[in-house]
């Protein structure tokens, strides 16, 4: 895949983010690795959903941060490439504070497992990760210690939003697209009363399925 052809597909995948109700007004972010290389491309700060192009995307050294052309960079840059760094079979990232898990974040507290579709996408609960300040590194480098060694691609950061990860950029949206789907269930749920909890045993036997006989 080209650099123009990158830049086209992270543009591409933002439209999700407002159609699957994952962000509001300018929040929420994608990257992706140029692959075989120290560079990223993201999206640019502030600029609406419906005005992004593939030639707005930003293009950002995962070392040093220098940006390549005009536009000002996310304000996450610093997260997303201090966890390309840390972790190299991330290929891509999401950042949004989609309502549901976002209320989970909000309490510090991890979605449980008590779904069979929880099993399958995330291996187990969706963890919570510290809290963290915007802006620098911290966020990222708490990102890759909840993550790392983790099943689910899937993190909650405590007081902010979701952090997904996965080896395409698809994947890191899927992520957070599942994620928020499963914790609007969970939150019902406990409005009902105590979700039962899957046994160990059933959660590793359907993510097994999940990650090596679902699908085409
Ligand atoms: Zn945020």
């Amino acid at each position: 895949m080209t650099l123009d052809e990158l830049k086209r597909t992270v543009s591409d995948l933002h439209a999700i983010l407002p159609s699957q109700r994952l962000v509001a007004w300018t929040s929420g972010n994608i990257s992706a690795r140029v692959p075989g290389e120290q560079r990223m491309v993201i999206k640019p700060s502030g600029v609406p959903y419906e005005s992004l192009t593939p030639a707005s995307m930003c293009v950002v050294g995962l070392d040093d941060l220098e940006v390549e052309g005009g536009l000002k960079p996310s304000s996450d840059t610093a997260t997303h490439a201090a966890i390309y760094r840390a972790m190299p079979e991330v290929g891509g990232i999401v950042h949004t504070h989609s309502a549901y898990a976002t209320a989970f974040a909000a309490l510090g507290r991890e979605i449980p497992c008590v779904l069979t579709a929880m099993a399958d996408e995330f291996g187990g609960p969706i963890p919570c990760g510290g809290f963290a300040r915007i802006g620098g590194e911290e966020i990222g480098q708490e990102v890759v210690r909840v993550l790392t060694g983790h099943r689910s691609p899937a993190t909650l950061m405590r007081n902010h939003g979701v952090f997904t990860i996965g080896p395409t950029p698809r994947d890191a949206v899927q992520a957070a697209v599942m994620c928020e789907d499963v914790a609007r269930t969970v939150h019902h749920a406990l409005q009902l009363g105590e979700p039962q909890p899957l046994a160990q045993e059933d959660i590793d036997a359907l993510h097994e399925r999940y990650t090596h006989v679902y699908g085409q």
